[in-house]
């Protein structure tokens, strides 16, 4: 199929240009690279990291129960999505199944990978790292996982504690009040959070293979508020506190038309976010006089706005 359309479109330029001689050949498109990482050779590699602007997307997931009816790894399986989607349209690296991440709070449900606390900063920084010394100057995260909320908050600080020559930026949608009225009105139920409404609309507008819809019920995902007497704290346990079964919302109101709204909701604002990283030279342009004021604080002068 793809050879008879390429051998068609040829025709075609041989046809126009023919008819045409005094108008130059239009210029070839750059031939088509992956976004995926994993499926880039060595050369295409280095045409990715010029094409993409040095920018490269890590969707971050993990591996956590899902309710009774969705897959353990419905985060990571979610973000990828969103990133490679998005990726098809501004073109730019997405890093490989990325599931390190903060998930204490589900360590007494069968299939959690909950590593170490350390590790988890330390393997993140590494990432980038290594990324910056393959020529990436732009790193993007994109969170699938509510549970990284903090800790990625809490990274994106720690890249000021040494000089780097490359920025971490945190993906942080917000739509606006005509898509928030759009989604309001296909959403059922009011309470959400976990494998709830949302996420299994979203498995079901591209991956519904891997719902069991039939058992989404088969758990109770009620907020049992077991901390409800204790005023202005938070407290690690909090979510354990109201959801013991690691599931708030009810499943079974999952449905294919909110799920693709919000997929492409949430890839439409990547999209941009992905543009204005591109062209912001603003970030590390600061980074640098942050640092170098950092280095003789003593030396730092007064900021006057100019
Ligand atoms: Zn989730």
């Amino acid at each position: 199929m793809k050879k008879t359309c390429f051998a068609l479109a040829g025709a075609l330029v041989l046809f126009s240009a023919a008819a045409r001689p005094t108008q130059q050949a239009a210029k070839p498109a750059a031939p088509a690279i992956p976004v995926r990482y994993e499926e880039l050779t060595a050369p295409e590699f280095v045409q990715a990291v010029a094409r993409s602007g040095a920018t490269c997307v890590i969707p971050l997931g993990i591996l956590e129960k899902h309710g009774p009816h969705l897959p353990l790894g419905t985060d990571l399986i979610d973000c990828r999505e969103v990133s490679l989607r998005a990726a098809a349209e501004e073109y730019t690296i997405v890093f490989p199944p990325y599931f390190v991440g903060q998930i204490f709070e589900a360590k007494h449900q069968p299939g959690t990978i909950a590593y170490g606390s350390r590790m988890l900063l330390d393997f993140l920084q590494q990432t980038c790292d290594e990324l910056a010394r393959n020529g990436i100057r732009k790193i993007i995260l994109v969170n699938g996982h509510g549970g990284n909320d903090s800790l990625l908050r809490y990274f994106c600080q720690s890249q000021l504690e040494t000089r780097r020559d490359y920025a971490v930026y945190l993906f942080d949608p917000a739509y606006d009040a005509a898509t928030e009225a759009r989604l309001a009105k296909l959403r059922k139920t009011t309470l959400d959070g976990h494998a709830g409404e949302e996420e299994t609309s979203v498995m079901l507008a591209h991956h519904p293979d891997l719902v069991h819809l039939d058992r989404a019920g088969a758990e109770s995902g009620e907020d049992v508020k077991r901390l409800a007497g204790l005023k202005y704290a938070y407290t690690g346990i909090w979510w354990y506190a109201g959801q013991p079964n690691h599931y708030r919302g009810d499943g079974s109101a999952g449905d294919k038309e909110f799920g693709k709204a919000l997929l492409e909701a949430e890839s439409g604002l990547l999209v941009e976010m992905i543009r204005s990283v591109k062209k912001d030279t603003v970030t590390l342009e600061l980074q640098k006089r942050f640092f170098d004021d950092a280095a003789k604080p003593l030396e730092t002068k007064p900021f006057i706005k100019k």
